[in-house]
């Protein structure tokens, strides 16, 4: 089974955005693209990126998650990096055109059709360290995956960690600088205490990992930090609460401080949970803070989180209506 992510479709739908407009979109090989080396990406990181996916459902069909939502993020990431504006309905038909194209080869659940819209600038000129590209590539790679699942999900350990992620107004951007800030502090707490990621907790604000968002669930109330600048907002953290919301749960957005955190994450039953598109909902087993370790309720997945990962994956899977219209049906 090859990791996932590193399998990518033989092709990829791209416009470019030249002398003021963007370009029709064509589908191209997906390894066909040339940069000069002074890119304005390559030097000042202006790209951002998506994640969501293509489910092929029992009848056939071929269904994206959320589309719309994942899109609108993509045209804030766009503005706030002051890369050329993108347009909603020009993504959208480029994700559909080449979604459809390799319906074939989406896989059946639990695998899916992982899709990345990515944007970045082209412009050659390394003077622009203080201004934007005039010129921008887009384009749409899908990457086939398989059970993220598979082998068995063993609950997570989380190093706790007094420090940001990125800059704090840079943390609703989905850009590649941010990702490159964060590893130094995961491949050390990696070695230091075998965590599998960091949870950034800067002034002992619960905030979230690398690429995942972080939900606490203790009895009937499901805890996770209210939307500001500072974190990205995940659309599985989104779909998440609504589901929460609609099994009749407390959901409450607001601060949660590590001292909060660590108190009742050792009430009996309390469980803990990392958001993502990737891996849906996984299950955090332990936390580690200034040393001392605490086990999360009883240290195993835990049934709320496996209830609402499976309630979600019912929608994405087609074995549940899509109650909330979250589905794109492309072909
Ligand atoms: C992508 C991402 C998430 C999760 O977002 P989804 O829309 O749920 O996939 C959370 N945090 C970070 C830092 C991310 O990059």
């Amino acid at each position: 089974m090859s990791a996932f992510g590193s399998v990518f479709a033989p092709q990829m739908s791209l416009a470019r955005y030249e002398q003021g407009a963007w370009s029709p979109a064509k589908i191209v090989s997906a390894d066909s693209i040339s940069l000069h080396p002074g890119a304005h990406v390559l030097h000042y990181s202006s790209t951002c990126f998506e994640g969501l996916k293509a489910f092929k459902h029992q009848d056939g069909s071929v269904n994206i998650f959320r589309m719309a939502q994942n899109v609108e993020r993509l045209i804030q990431s766009s503005e706030l990096l002051a890369l050329p504006a993108i347009h909603a309905d020009q993504v959208q038909q480029m994700i559909v055109d080449i979604v459809k194209k390799y319906a074939d080869e989406v896989p059946l659940p639990p695998g899916s059709m992982y899709i990345r819209p990515t944007h970045i600038g082209t412009e050659a000129c390394i003077g622009k360290a203080a201004a934007p590209s005039t010129t921008s590539l887009l384009y749409i790679l899908l990457s086939p995956v398989g059970d993220y699942f598979a082998g068995g999900s063993k609950p997570l350990r989380l190093l706790l960690a007094d420090e940001t992620r990125c800059a704090a107004h840079m943390g609703v951007v989905k850009s590649g600088g941010n990702y490159a800030s964060a590893l130094q502090p995961i491949l050390k707490a990696q070695q230091a205490v075998q965590a599998d990621q960091v949870l950034f907790c800067p002034a002992g604000d619960v905030q979230e990992t690398g690429a995942a968002n972080f939900i606490l669930i203790d009895g009937n109330e499901l805890i996770t930090k209210s939307l500001d600048s500072s974190f990205l907002h995940g659309i599985t953290r989104d779909s998440i609460l609504t589901l929460a919301r609609d099994r009749g749960m407390t959901v409450s957005e607001r601060a949660l401080s590590v001292e909060e955190l660590l108190e009742r994450s050792q009430n009996p039953g309390a469980e803990a949970a990392l958001s993502g598109t990737a891996a849906v909902l996984t299950s955090v087993g332990t936390l580690i803070h200034e040393g001392k370790e605490y086990t999360v309720g009883n240290g195993q997945a835990g049934p709320i989180t496996n209830a609402l990962r499976q309630a979600l994956n019912d929608i994405q899977w087609g074995k549940a209506p899509d109650i909330h219209g979250w589905l794109t049906k492309v072909c």
